[in-house]
């Protein structure tokens, strides 16, 4: 059996008071939200804080709100099964619910959190593992070693983002407000990332999460997300993809973001499928060949790695097979695309 190495648990009541708290412990400090990875990352010694500083008990971190101008305000602390099943997020941010409702299972849903899951630790098979298989390994960059056991003489972690809502929220072009000893600051998601496995975020561990904030989508948006992944009952993504079509008046694209997760450090867009799907209409030929182009371009730009489990050659034949049918689920409304 596994056990939690010893520490103390902080129960601050405000976010300044948990701000403070972290900012006094520094790096021996940790925010815990759900726990849902957090724990098992504890019991793997991956992280040993000194000090768990829980927002458990910090009461307006929760909910799902519409501000005036119809942008939808998400609480850092709501839980992933209140935003999978929030009518007006299913109705104005699709991708996130379709996305939310396939993360892990029933229980880790009602404990994780939207906050926990965009802050997630990167993940490896080499990295997540106890103690003993770590260091019968010999361990690897990450933590406690000094080589990668993924990229062969590899001087940088790339461990993967695996954040089912990452991509989700990149494809709204979501933005995140953070509470820290500086004060509060709002970044995009898109900004948040570095592409460096080892802490792959631009924000310091001394800073909260607070908010997700979704701008109001154009009127013809429509979204779906896509999870490749082993037991369709509880397992990481494999491959992630989030779609974003907005339609016009006419029924025609006038934009479309494609965003991947689960391949390297941070999640990654596929570049250049506006182009490709712009002007053409659903349910006719133009838009059939712009699908099959979109697909032959995530192919082309996304190169999964040993990083997580299965086969990194089987990953990447399945980057057009989910691009696919995850833009022509968005398109008909009938996401998300699992097979499990
Ligand atoms: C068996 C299993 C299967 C899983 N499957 C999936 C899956 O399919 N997809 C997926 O995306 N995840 C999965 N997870 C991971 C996890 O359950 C979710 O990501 C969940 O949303 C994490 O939220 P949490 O509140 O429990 O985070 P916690 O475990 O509490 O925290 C996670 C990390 O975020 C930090 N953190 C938490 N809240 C904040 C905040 N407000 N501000 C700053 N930092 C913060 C913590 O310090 C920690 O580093 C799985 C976990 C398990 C155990
Ligand atoms: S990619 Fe995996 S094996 Fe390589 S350093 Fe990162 S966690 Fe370790």
């Amino acid at each position: 059996m596994l056990r939690l190495p010893k520490f103390q648990v902080a129960q601050p009541r405000n976010v300044d008071d948990a701000v403070a708290i972290l900012a006094e412990h520094g790096d021996r400090a940790r925010i815990v939200a759900g726990g849902t990875d957090l724990v098992p990352n504890m019991k793997h010694e991956l992280f040993t804080p000194d000090v768990v500083v829980s927002l458990a008990r910090i009461n307006d971190l929760s909910g799902v709100c519409e501000a005036d101008g119809g942008a939808l305000l998400i609480g850092a602390m709501t839980t992933i099964d209140a935003v999978a099943k929030h009518e007006l997020v299913a109705e104005r941010a699709p991708a996130l619910a379709q996305a939310a409702s396939l993360i892990a299972g029933p229980q880790l849903r009602r404990m994780g959190t939207l906050g926990g899951n965009v802050m997630l630790d990167t993940r490896c098979q080499w990295y997540n593992q106890t103690y003993f298989w770590r260091q019968a390994l010999g361990f690897c960059l990450k933590k406690d070693g000094t080589e990668c056991h993924v990229v062969a003489g590899g001087k940088k972690c790339v461990a993967a983002a695996s954040n089912d809502t990452a991509p989700a929220l990149m494809s709204l072009g979501a933005s995140l407000v953070f509470a820290g000893p500086d004060g509060r600051r709002e970044i995009t998601v898109d900004d948040l990332w570095h592409n460096d496995g080892i802490w792959n975020k631009k924000v310091g561990a001394d800073e909260l999460l607070t908010e997700v904030r979704i701008p109001r989508q154009a009127p013809g948006h429509r979204g779906a997300y896509g999870k490749l992944r082993d037991r369709g009952s509880i397992d990481f993504p494999l491959l992630g993809l989030a779609v974003r079509l907005d339609l016009d008046d006419a029924g025609a694209v006038a934009d479309a973001d494609l965003v991947a997760v689960a391949l390297q450090a941070r999640p990654a867009r596929v570049r250049g499928i506006a182009e490709l799907l712009q002007g053409t209409r659903p349910g006719e030929p133009a838009f059939d060949e712009a699908v099959e182009l979109t697909a032959a371009a995530a192919y082309k730009q996304c190169r999964p790695l040993d990083n997580v489990p299965g086969d990194s050659d089987y990953r990447r034949e399945m980057v057009p097979v989910y691009a696919r049918q995850t833009l022509r689920a968005a398109v008909e409304g009938t996401g998300p695309v699992h097979h499990l």
